[in-house]
């Protein structure tokens, strides 16, 4: 009789041990010198994902970007403002129509040259901002026409609807194109004296964005302040085109 109790308690103890060697079996499991001991948890792969100290992993962004790409930024430098010198047009009219130009190659444009349009009520709704598959895919514009590529290959082209040299951009536009340059400039940190007009640095002449478009305005001061168009930075000052064309 105590012998079978004492067998019973063996079993309880061993039963226990058992479970306790479930929960926590690389801590409790018995030796056993022919078998390697199970792997102790992976921590280092479990970690590899975590970037050396030092590297930052999490740069502090304005929250208010809706248009931040989805894939790797390139590292803008310039922001190019243009208009269509039409009364009306889209990012798919504007599309179409640079699907016909060819470069200095002869290759074809791969579609529509600018990065933002902004809509002036006819073709696209009052001041919606639309993004471009350049800008979704962060490839260089084909916008400036200038004799220093980086304002192509690292300036963000946007482009108004309208014939700013007739009519000023309507209200809802001009809205539009400070808070989108405003964000660029923030989230890229791009200097006042870096958005330009495109017939600031196009190479042949252009009237681009038009004399009513309000430059110094839209440009602004420090990343967050705003400044009014009578207040421009002696660099925006500049001379404009004193010929009549178009060409953008
Ligand atoms: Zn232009």
């Amino acid at each position: 009789m105590k012998s079978r109790i004492r067998l019973s308690l063996t079993t309880l103890l061993l039963a226990g041990l058992v479970f306790v060697g479930c929960m926590h079996s690389p801590v409790v499991a018995p030796p056993m010198a022919s078998i390697p001991p199970p792997a102790a948890p992976d921590f280092a792969a479990a970690n590899r994902r975590v970037p050396p100290p030092g590297v930052v992993t999490s740069i502090p962004r304005p929250e208010s970007n809706p248009w931040r790409p989805t894939v790797a930024a390139r590292n803008w430098q310039y922001i190019v403002i243009h208009h269509t010198a039409t009364n009306s047009g889209s990012v798919e009219s504007i599309n179409a129509s640079h699907l016909k130009n060819k470069d200095k190659n002869g290759n074809p444009w791969r579609g529509i040259g600018y990065h933002f349009v902004i809509g002036n009520g006819d073709g696209m709704s009052d001041g919606a901002i639309e993004p471009t598959f350049r800008w979704r895919t962060q490839i260089q514009g084909a916008h400036a026409g200038s004799t220093n590529k980086d304002y192509n290959e690292l300036g963000i082209g946007i482009c108004l609807v309208g014939n700013f040299e007739n009519s000023p951009p309507t209200a809802a536009q001009r809205k539009s194109v400070k808070q989108l340059v405003k964000t660029l400039r923030t989230e890229y940190k791009i200097a006042t004296v870096d958005v330009v007009g495109h017939k600031d640095i196009r190479a042949s002449a252009t009237e681009c964005p038009g004399k009513l478009f309000p430059m110094a305005e839209v440009a602004g001061g420090d990343p967050g302040v705003m400044l009014g168009s009578d207040s421009a930075p002696p660099a925006l000052e500049r001379v404009a085109s004193t010929t009549g064309s178009l060409q953008r």
